[in-house]
């Protein structure tokens, strides 16, 4: 099972695929995750990528690609979840081939639906809870980065509509709402996978 969890910073999508890694024994692919350990580990990348992220923007598609190719070729298991991944028309694009490349196929994007005021409100909360606060978590880098979402990362939409795999589901409730949303998603494809 490969699905895409999609939706603007903030949304719950981390939260989400930690969930789904522990029901269903997905490998979570969280590109943000995989770029703040390069920052922690201080390699050059980290060092480029930080400059970047703090400013809210997007780190280049090379960087990115290169970092899920490597991840998705050597993988085994139950299949992928993708978190902050992808974030403009050319990474899903570029998503499917290298899906394809492994004779593998995305099952489902599951969009968590949040709308702007709420999420400046949640990222605030977060800033203020030290140990939880990032360095791209204040008002001015959240407003970029909500920018970022609608201009490129939301012009995927109609890709994945076209393909029929998109879903909306409300973010606006609790965790284990949303949660049991998701499930819902997911045990629908397994009906029509079987
Ligand atoms: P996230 O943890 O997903 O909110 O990502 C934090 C930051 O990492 C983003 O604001 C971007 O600067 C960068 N980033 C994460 N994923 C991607 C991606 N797929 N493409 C480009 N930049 C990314």
């Amino acid at each position: 099972m490969i699905i895409v969890l999609f939706g603007p910073p903030g949304a719950g999508k981390g939260t989400q695929a930690e969930r789904l890694v522990d029901k269903y024994q997905l490998k979570q692919l969280s590109t943000g995750d995989m770029l703040r350990d390069d920052i922690a580990k201080g390699s050059e990348l980290g060092k480029k990528a930080k400059v970047i992220m703090d400013r809210g923007e997007l780190v280049s598609d090379e960087i990115i690609l290169s970092m899920i190719k490597e991840k998705i070729k050597n993988s085994e298991g139950n299949g992928f979840i993708f978190d902050g991944f992808p974030r403009n028309l050319d990474q899903a694009k570029a998503l499917d081939k290298m899906l394809n490349e492994l004779k593998l196929s995305l099952d489902l994007v599951i969009e968590i639906v949040v709308n702007d005021d709420i999420l400046i409100n949640r990222i605030e909360k977060r800033a203020q809870e030290s140990q939880n606060a990032r360095s791209d978590d204040n008002e001015t880098v959240l407003k970029n980065r909500l920018n970022v979402y609608h201009q490129s990362t939301e012009k995927i939409k109609p890709y994945y509509l076209n393909q029929k795999k998109l879903v909306k589901i409300d973010g606006v409730r609790s965790i284990e709402q949303v949660s049991q949303d998701i499930e819902g998603h997911i045990l629908n494809i397994g009906k029509q996978l079987s």
